[in-house]
């Protein structure tokens, strides 16, 4: 298994992408803890799965948007675990809302969970890696709209785009400690976050009009591809972004 005897904490990983990602790391021998905010049965399920299969799990509650709760998801991982190895910044919100109606909490809350969070885990992971002295991934789940415009969703494209320059600045700042870090950006994938719109059949019959393979992705495939960035297969990528999104950057302007 690729990812034996690593140690990986994945933020939001109670619902949608970040659950699969966590099972899909365990499944690679990967030892997870399962950061969740609010769904605390969810998470329940991710680590019974995880355990189920033979795996390692640990659960803990942090609030990505809140430092002091980062470090103690990096601190309680290694108290459990002994190490860390794999940060996969994943927990995120969409809060789509028009120039005109968005409120300073509502910008201040999406920049809070989007982009101050992974920051701050980034430098909490960073430090330890360095600590320990034998290197380490970071693999942050973008989006898209790190680089393509959505109408109504600045905020969120806005947080998404400082991601992105955060890991193009990050990655030659820490490859001399042989610390690692990748974007993955999904396109259109199916889970709680997008509900709305793929329950509404004239929104979903156009977003999959501007998808080349013609299909909404599954929170597997956006899993598939961390845990290769996260292997040594991938020991030689850093500081871009893989897009797995059936290849609609290509076709709707993006790049
Ligand atoms: P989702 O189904 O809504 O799940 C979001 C996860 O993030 C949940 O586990 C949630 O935890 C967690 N979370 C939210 N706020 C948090 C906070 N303040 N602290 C800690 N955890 C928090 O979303 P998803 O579709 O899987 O999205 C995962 C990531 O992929 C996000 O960064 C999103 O921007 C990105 N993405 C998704 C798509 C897509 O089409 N789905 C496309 C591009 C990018 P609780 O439920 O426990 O609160």
């Amino acid at each position: 298994m690729a990812l034996n005897g690593k140690v990986a904490i994945v933020t939001g990983a109670s619902l949608g992408i970040g659950s699969a990602i966590a099972v899909r790391l365990a499944r690679e021998g990967a030892s997870v803890t399962i950061d969740y905010h609010t769904h605390r049965d969810a998470a329940g399920t991710v680590a019974g799965q995880i355990s189920g299969a033979g795996g390692r799990a640990l659960m803990v509650q942090a609030d990505v948007a809140d430092v002091t709760s980062v470090g103690n998801l990096v601190n309680q991982t290694v108290a459990a675990f002994g190490r860390l190895d794999i940060l996969v910044n994943n927990a995120g919100i969409e809060q789509p809302a028009r120039l005109v109606d968005v409120t300073e909490e509502m910008f201040e809350r999406q920049i809070a969970v989007d982009l101050k969070g992974p920051y701050f885990a980034m430098q909490a992971a960073a430090r330890r890696f360095i600590t320990q002295g034998s290197g380490g991934v970071i693999i942050n789940i973008s989006s898209v709209h790190e680089d393509l415009p959505m109408v109504g969703n600045a905020v969120y494209c806005a947080a998404k785009g400082g991601l992105r320059m955060l890991t193009r600045t990050l990655a030659p700042e820490l490859a001399r400690n042989q610390i690692r870090i990748v974007n993955v950006g999904p396109g259109a994938i199916a889970t709680p976050i997008n509900t709305a719109t793929l329950n509404d059949p004239q929104k979903k019959a156009a977003l999959l009009a501007e998808i080349p393979l013609a299909r909404i992705g599954n929170p597997d495939d956006v899993a598939a591809a961390v845990a290769w960035l996260a292997s040594d297969d991938a020991s030689y990528v850093t500081g871009t972004t893989l897009f797995i999104d059936g290849g609609l950057m290509v076709s709707a302007g993006g790049l």
